[in-house]
């Protein structure tokens, strides 16, 4: 398999080539040449298969010219052993005709622990038969931080190095990445905002003489690879309530669009998936622009569901591609126009995007409300995100299709919000208690690239 960039000016390259890379030297984001597709029959014999195996069987025709069947189905073992339910993805019915895949079981407890604990696995494979070696550089508003901290510890062919915004994760996600002893992992709190920190980590990839001094690797959701592993989900999820016999629709909270464009690509791959519903908080780009009003930049309002305090929606611009036709080069002046704050969609493109997706906006009020009625009538504590994802699927839940929304994560890693809603502490699992009373190592960094670059030069192992 070839993979392409979304702005048509990179040159194309394998799987490995492209998961080692992240972002696209023309500045786009890249895909398979084609997208495979399943039958109706393979998909139907995904049915009660072991998690390990459905991934296997899903990602097999995209990663096939970089790794040998058993390299890949070693790699996916290792992957998930860490997680701390058997079944990795179980799904719970919340409602008449409304379930939710929960998402939360890997070891930081948020849904991005399926994407990098395998994307550490096929980078180490991959590092080890080059006898060659990277450096990580990551930028993180809580979750993907602690995911990738989680993930690359203690590999030797990786350093990492993660930039979240000094001050403003929650406390649990701040010990998930203080807390690593290993000296291949360096936590940064930067005196900045989420969006300082994404801004820092694209001028280090624009940046080539550091960029290629370093062998700058990313692993934000810009990372195919991580697209890659969150179809799993949907093909497991999806069979378990009588897909491909029936179809199935998928409510999604949003922040980068990367989870919901995996849900778009199994669709395209054959799974057969009704709607595939946009979940966002205050920060509504998404829903406003699927609601026809365009793509247009607001001011980031911080919410109780931080992971989705975004503004521009990196991974949407997969989807646009699509919506476009494949025309890198429009797709090109789309990124162009959104520097000077936005663009609009077109009629042609709108009317693709409506055929796969829908969208809701839930307000700070309704996600507590939510929370507390979901405890009271049936799963539980939710996260605030999940919690978003629930209110949504309700409200676009119809009698024929089963409504499959995804808890993105952990109740127990936004203790204060649930709490509030609720009433109920929602305690750590077992496997983590001690995490009040593990030591920290970050250091404190300005918002400056100069230095910045110059710490991670610094500390990068020879
Ligand atoms: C990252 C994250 C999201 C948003 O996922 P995207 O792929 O960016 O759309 C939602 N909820 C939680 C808990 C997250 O960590």
């Amino acid at each position: 398999m070839k993979y392409i960039s979304t702005r048509g000016q990179a040159p194309e390259l394998t799987f490995e080539e492209a998961m080692l890379t992240g972002l696209a030297r023309d500045g786009g984001l890249y895909l398979p040449a084609e997208i495979p597709v399943m039958s109706h029959d393979e998909i139907a014999a995904l049915a009660g298969l072991p998690y390990e195996e459905i991934a296997f069987r899903v990602m097999w025709p995209y990663v096939s010219g970089s790794f040998t069947e058993q390299e890949f189905k070693d790699i996916v073992a290792r992957a998930y052993e860490g997680f701390g339910h058997d079944a990795r993805a179980p799904i719970k019915q919340l409602n008449e005709n409304h379930f939710l895949l929960e998402l939360f079981h890997g070891p930081t407890l948020a849904f991005k622990d399926f994407a990098m604990q395998l994307i550490g696995q096929l980078f180490q494979v991959a590092l080890k038969r080059r006898n060659d070696r990277v450096t990580i550089v990551g930028a993180t508003s809580g979750d993907t931080g602690s995911a990738a901290i989680e993930a690359f510890r203690g590999l030797d062919a990786v350093d990492v190095f993660i930039l979240y915004p000094h001050g403003r994760v929650s406390e649990v996600q701040r010990r998930q990445m203080t807390t690593p002893a290993d000296s291949n992992v360096h936590a940064l709190a930067v005196d900045g905002d989420f969006d300082d920190c994404q801004a820092a980590l694209k001028d280090m990839f624009n940046d080539f003489d550091f960029r290629d001094g370093v062998k700058l690797a990313g692993v934000n959701s810009i990372n195919f690879a991580r697209v890659l592993a969150q179809i799993v989900y949907y093909f497991s999820a999806a069979v378990s309530v009588g897909a491909p016999h029936r179809k199935v629709s998928f409510t999604v909270p949003t922040g980068n669009f990367g989870d919901i464009f995996a849900g778009y690509l199994a669709k395209r791959m054959g799974l057969p998936i009704d709607r595939l519903v946009v979940a966002t908080n205050q920060n509504d780009i998404l829903h406003r622009c699927l609601s026809g009003e365009g793509y247009f930049k607001g001011d980031t309002i911080p919410s109780i569901s931080p992971s989705m305090d975004i503004q521009v929606s990196s991974n949407f611009e997969r989807a646009l591609y699509y919506a476009y036709g494949e025309d890198g080069s429009a797709v090109a002046q789309l990124m162009d126009e959104l520097k000077s704050g936005g663009f609009n969609v077109s009629q042609g493109a709108m009317e693709a995007l409506r055929e796969s997706f829908d969208s809701g906006r839930v307000s700070e009020d309704e996600t507590l409300e939510t929370i507390k009625h979901t405890l009271a009538h049936s799963a539980g504590l939710v996260c605030p995100h999940s919690a978003i994802g629930i209110k949504v699927g309700e409200d676009h839940r119809t009698a024929d299709v089963p409504m499959i929304t995804l808890a993105t994560a952990h109740p127990a890693k936004f203790p204060a919000a649930v709490e509030k809603a609720s009433g109920e502490h929602p305690p750590l699992p077992s496997r983590m208690s001690d995490l009040y009373e593990r030591p920290e190592r970050v250091t404190r960094i300005a918002n400056d690239l100069g230095a910045l670059e110059d710490h991670i030069k610094g500390h990068i192992a020879e």
